[in-house]
This record gives C-alpha cells, sequence and structure tokens, in this order.
C-alpha cells in the first residue's frame, strides 16, 4: 500500500514515512493510493476490539507491521481504557445509540489514535535508528492525549504548546504533571492561534526541521484517522449486517468523521454521516452553499469543535473531485489569496450524497443535555450533545438508526454540564490521580525564536547513546 499528496506534488510514500513526515512534502495531505476492501469484520468474540482494530488496520501498513505484530501493538494500546468492552454502545433511545469513545487514559476519543500513533512512531524510529522531536499545539485535548501516549517512549520528544490561561485547569494538568523527562510543556503568553502559528514557523524553516527531525501528530497524520475507522466497524457489527446504520459525529477537524467516510469507502454498509457542528459551523454552510469560507472562531461550550479551517476536509476534496490534486491546489491558493473556495458542483453533488451537516447552538445542545438526563440520568458532555441533537434531527428526516460518536466524558467539562443538568458528572478515579501530581511547565513569551531555543538547548544537552 502506498500513499499519494492532495496536492499531487510529492513522491509516493509508503505507511512508514507517511506516519513519521505528517505532512506530505508539497504541503499536501497522505492518501492510501486504493482503498482496502472490507465489508464487515469477521466473527470474533465479544470485548475483541484489539482483534478488530488489526483486522482493519492491516491492509494500510503494507506488511511493516504485519496483522500478528499491530495486533499485539494494539492489545497493548487498548488495555488501559477503562470498559472492557473498550468503546461501548448504549442505547439512548428508539434506534438511537451512543457509541462512547471516552473510555481512555485521558477521556476523549483521541485516544483510540494517539496510543497507537505513539506506539507505531516507536516502532518505526527503533527500526531506522532514528530520533523525533515532535512540536504540536494544542487548545485542549490532543494535548493531554499526546502526553500520555508519548510519555518515556524512547527516541521521541514532546514539546506541546498551548495558551496560557486559555484553558481548563483539567486540560492543564493533564499536560503538565507527566514526569517523564521527554515531555515538555509549554505555555505561550498568546491565544492558540499563536500557538499554531509558532509550530507552523518551526516547521517552516527547513535547516531547524531537518536538524531536530521534527514531526507532526495534529489530526492530518494518516496513522490517526485509519485508527479511527476501527470503532465504525465494531458499531456496525454490533448493530447486526441489516442495519446499515447512520453516524453522527461531532466535528472539528473533520477527522473523526473522515474516518467514517474512509470506513464506507472500504465496503461498510451505513446510511447517511452526519457532521455535527457548533456554532462554527463552517461546514454546515459548505454543504449548504457550495462555498468554503472560514470566518472568526466564536467560543462555545464545545471548545474541541471550535475552529474555522477544517484540515482533512482537503482529503474529502481530493477524493470527491475525482482525486483531483489540480482542482485541490487551486482550492488552496484561493482559500489564501481570497479567502474562499467553491466547490465544482459534481463535488458538491458527490459530498451530499453521502454527508449531511447540521449546526447546533450552545442552547439546544444544553436543553438536549438536560432532556437526556431526565429520560435516563445519563450525563453527556457538551460536543456529545451537539452529536445528538443533529443525530436526532437527521434521523427524524431520513429515519433508520443513528449512531452517535460520544467523543468526551462529561468529567472533562464541568461547567456547561453543571449548568445544563444542575449536577457535575463523577470524576473518574483515573482522571483524579492524574491531577494531583507536582506541575511542570515553562511559560515562554509568544516568540518562536524562544521555542526553538528551547528545543535546541535542549537537545544539546541530551546525553548522547
Ligand atoms: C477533537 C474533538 C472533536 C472533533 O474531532 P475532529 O476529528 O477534529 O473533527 C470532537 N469532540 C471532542 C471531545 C474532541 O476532542
Amino acid at each position: 500500500m502506498m500513499y499519494v499528496s492532495t496536492r499531487g506534488a510529492a513522491p509516493k510514500a509508503d505507511f512508514e514515512e507517511a506516519l513519521l513526515a505528517g505532512l506530505a512534502p508539497d504541503g499536501g495531505l497522505y492518501m492510501p493510493e486504493t482503498w482496502p476492501q472490507l465489508s464487515s469484520l469477521p466473527a470474533s468474540p465479544t470485548g475483541a476490539y484489539a482483534a478488530a482494530a488489526a483486522h482493519v488496520m492491516t491492509p494500510y501498513m503494507g506488511g511493516n507491521p504485519g496483522e500478528a505484530e499491530l495486533f499485539a501493538l494494539v492489545s497493548d494500546a487498548y488495555e488501559r481504557f477503562a470498559d472492557p468492552d473498550t468503546a461501548p454502545l448504549k442505547t439512548i433511545g428508539l434506534d438511537l445509540y451512543l457509541l462512547e469513545l471516552f473510555h481512555g487514559p485521558t477521556l476523549a476519543f483521541k485516544d483510540f489514535a494517539m496510543q497507537v500513533l505513539s506506539r507505531l512512531m516507536e516502532r518505526a524510529l527503533k527500526r531506522r535508528g532514528q530520533r523525533t522531536t515532535i512540536v504540536g499545539a494544542t487548545s485542549g485535548d490532543t494535548g493531554a492525549a499526546a502526553v500520555e501516549a508519548f510519555r518515556g517512549r524512547d527516541d521521541i520528544e514532546l514539546f506541546i504548546l498551548y495558551p496560557h490561561g486559555r484553558i481548563s485547569d483539567v486540560q492543564r494538568k493533564q499536560m503538565t504533571t507527566a514526569t517523564e523527562d521527554n515531555i515538555h510543556a509549554i505555555a505561550i503568553e498568546g491565544t492558540f492561534d499563536d500557538t499554531q502559528a509558532i509550530v507552523k514557523a518551526l516547521f517552516g524553516d527547513a535547516e531547524f526541521r531537518t536538524r531536530h527531525a521534527l514531526s507532526a501528530i495534529n489530526s492530518i497524520n494518516w496513522a490517526r484517522i485509519v485508527a479511527q475507522t476501527v470503532y465504525y466497524y465494531t458499531a456496525a457489527a454490533k448493530l447486526g449486517t441489516a442495519c446499515h446504520p447512520s453516524f453522527s459525529v461531532p466535528t472539528g477537524n473533520f477527522g473523526d468523521i473522515f474516518a467514517g467516510f474512509a470506513s464506507s469507502l472500504m465496503g461498510l454498509s451505513m446510511g447517511r454521516l452526519v457532521i455535527a457542528t457548533n456554532e462554527n459551523d463552517i461546514l454546515a454552510r459548505t454543504l449548504e452553499t457550495g462555498r468554503y469560507e472560514p470566518k472568526g472562531v466564536v467560543p462555545t461550550d464545545s471548545p474541541s469543535m471550535d475552529i474555522q479551517i477544517s484540515s482533512n476536509f482537503e482529503r474529502l476534496l481530493f477524493e470527491e473531485s475525482g482525486r483531483d490534486a489540480d482542482l485541490v491546489n487551486r482550492a488552496m491558493a484561493d482559500l489564501k489569496a481570497k479567502g474562499h473556495f467553491d466547490l465544482p458542483p459534481a463535488t458538491l453533488a458527490r459530498i451530499r450524497e453521502r454527508f449531511t451537516a447540521w449546526r447546533v447552538t450552545r442552547d439546544e445542545a444544553a436543553d438536549a443535555t438536560r432532556a437526556l438526563f431526565n429520560e435516563t440520568g445519563m450525563i453527556i458532555d457538551p460536543h456529545t450533545a451537539v452529536g445528538v441533537v443533529a443525530g436526532k434531527r437527521e434521523q427524524e428526516r431520513s429515519g433508520g438508526s443513528m449512531v452517535v460518536l460520544s467523543t468526551a466524558h462529561p468529567a472533562k467539562f464541568p461547567e456547561a454540564v453543571t449548568r445544563a443538568t444542575g449536577r457535575a458528572a463523577d470524576i473518574p478515579e483515573r482522571l483524579v490521580e492524574r491531577l494531583q501530581g507536582r506541575e511542570r511547565l515553562q511559560i515562554l513569551p509568544n516568540s518562536a525564536a524562544a521555542v526553538a531555543d528551547v528545543i535546541a538547548r535542549h537537545a544539546a544537552n541530551r546525553p548522547q547513546a
């Protein structure tokens, strides 16, 4: 299996190259040259999430690793999930289900991919005798998942940048209480956009990038998408082959829902893919008008979806334009020059065949959280609530079974949950322990040079192996 870039000007890469690079050298995103076909999971004992994961992911790896080794790797990754079912499916209404993806160590679905990504990277670096320096920016959940996944890994340094004073206490402590030497939490005196600009600047400096072997772990990394296809399969298998469920996905960077789309291209039979957005509704507007146009970000109760640039949408544009890299390049040039691009009508029509988008307001999400709590006693997080509203709306329109992806544990967002239901969710023991350690962080000015200096000084002081 080889990978091509959505911008068409990068050499083909194998899985391991795509994994370590993240972004293709021409600035595009890696896509598999062809889609492996798998219409359903082989019958397997219940609770066998790791077996399903190895089965679904193996064709993407081109034999490196093979299925047996991959099975050992994913078994180790998912062993630490608190629910024996890993991704349990709960009924919350008539033909309406919640797919709980928050039983990992940091209580959000990001653990599913990050735990696998860190192990695949460590394996690849060992094989090649290389080291890498990961630099990432986070507004919360990604950083927590990355710290948890990469702590103590050989040959990998993780520098994670977050906006000083602008993330929740829980999110900050999840990053700053790791005691391992390879983890570096850096608070930047600026906004999330500033932290992202610093990361971009460091990657844009070719000499620095090569000298420190920088790699990226944000949601454009293909390995993350592959790991996320698995739970679409396990959820569909639980409902039975006659079901063809639709999926409602709380969406920000379009990574999680693209994994659902990838599953459908692999032959998994499903209904519709519902893009659930909050007030930051660029994708809902795009599906309505055909114009992709970022506007200012408004803060909501579902911060992990407060995004106006949905990076993985580029993958959808590439696939649904018949893999037209010229078109993708023109769209990205338009976006830069004019602040928007227009989808060709044929591409828009193809996207609408599979996807529906629903915009959900803060009040609608809170009302749904309250209603579900009153009916069932269940507490959902504010991201999941957006998914529930969108999923119900789509179910009213097109019928059928609806699976809502529950992307975070409600204990991560106590303020919004308490406002909606009058009570907070119980904090799981593993999170309580995590939050008690001593915090270790550096506060730096909003300057790429300051961050570069910290990375360079650390590299210079590292004992040579
Ligand atoms: C990251 C995240 C999302 C958005 O997922 P994307 O893959 O970026 O679309 C939704 N909910 C939660 C809780 C998240 O952490």
